[in-house]
């Protein structure tokens, strides 16, 4: 009978201890198994070379070690890289490596398509195939770091979960990773370098709140409208603007943590003066800031950047009012790994 084997790397330190202790062996050989996985990414169980060839044969027949695979590479003009990551079972997602000055940042998938339906973002044409398991999360940050030393020849500053997928309906997934990429056996990074963007599903945030994280949150804004932001963004309509406010004040109380919008202006969509005064009054609710991203049309249709009037209006407009606002120019359009490009398309 062909049995399925486990993923030696879905468990913890505490289950590969318990798993050696069951089979008669010494705990601490979990530790070392464990430490192979996760400090010195092993991928194969005959790299263990501190184990027994019996006791590395009876992982072999209990467990896979399933890696990611970076299929393609694509390398900007301006030195933003794309990897299509292939996963164990064939399906492909996509990771962005995006240098700027003296960082260089992961934006990377948290799902295989989307189950949202963003009308702009080439992501939601794919459907949600499935979640990310947190191996699967953390493979793509360490793929990134190693070309961000190889390329840029500094390591990884900062991590977004703006790739594919609404982060927080993984969100179980999402932490595991984000536990693994912050503690000392995985990559020791701060939490603070780490941002989880959402389109904004008020009971997960304010679950974040109640959990405690320590890295940041942005949200997915585009309108604050809800008219508007429905027809972009039709989800809204079952999460409208007042939850959403109401989880970011609870968020904002909880964690003491700025909240950051990101923002797409487009033309004839959301670049009047009603649009820019009805985000100033979102913004009041809770401490936050404003990027305004610069857009990459996904094909000829209604979705077009707006003119630099309207932006600089927005800017305007919201300085006038205190509000911390950055445009964000555009990385990586010359190779679909611009935001809301990401759609397998390599
Ligand atoms: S913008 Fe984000 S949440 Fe919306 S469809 Fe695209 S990947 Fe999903």
């Amino acid at each position: 009978m062909d049995i399925k084997k486990k993923d030696i790397r879905a468990l913890t330190k505490v289950q590969l201890r318990d798993f050696f202790v069951e089979e008669g062996d010494k705990a601490f050989r979990g530790n070392q198994v464990y430490e192979w996985l996760w400090s010195k990414g092993a991928h194969t169980f005959e790299d263990m070379t501190n184990l027994s060839i019996a006791t590395r044969d009876m992982l072999e027949s209990n467990f896979v070690i399933n890696h990611i695979k970076v299929d393609q590479m694509q390398k900007s003009s301006d030195g933003t890289i794309k990897n299509a990551v292939r996963l164990h079972d064939g399906l492909i997602v996509e990771s962005v490596l995006i240098p700027v000055k003296n960082r260089t940042t992961a934006c990377v998938s948290s799902q295989v398509g989307c189950s949202l339906d963003c009308r702009f973002c080439a992501t939601s044409r794919l459907k949600r195939m499935r979640n990310l398991n947190p191996d699967e999360i953390y493979d793509q940050v360490v793929a990134i770091d190693k070309e961000s030393r190889l390329y840029h020849n500094r390591p990884l500053s900062n991590i977004v979960f703006m790739g594919m997928g609404e982060p927080l309906m993984n969100y179980n997934n999402v932490l595991k990773a984000i536990d693994k990429i912050t503690s000392p056996e995985g990559l020791a990074m701060s939490p603070k370098r780490i941002v989880v963007s959402t389109s904004g599903v008020p009971k997960m945030i304010k679950k974040m709140a109640d959990d405690e994280v320590k890295f940041k949150l942005a949200v997915s804004l585009h309108s604050a409208i809800d008219e508007i932001r429905t027809s972009i963004m039709p989800f809204n309509a079952t999460f409208p603007l007042a939850d959403l406010r109401e989880a970011l004040v609870y968020w904002y109380e909880k964690t003491k943590n700025r909240i950051t919008y990101e923002y797409v202006v487009w033309d004839g969509i959301n670049d009047t003066k009603n649009d820019v005064e009805a985000l100033i009054k979102f913004c009041q609710f809770a401490p936050s800031k404003v990027n305004l991203i610069e857009y990459n049309p996904i094909d000829d249709g209604e979705f077009q950047q707006a003119k630099s009037k309207a932006i600089d209006m927005y800017v305007s407009m919201l300085e006038a009012n205190n509000i911390t606002v950055t445009v964000r120019r555009s990385r990586g359009k010359d190779i679909d790994a611009a935001c809301g490009q990401l759609a397998n398309k390599a």
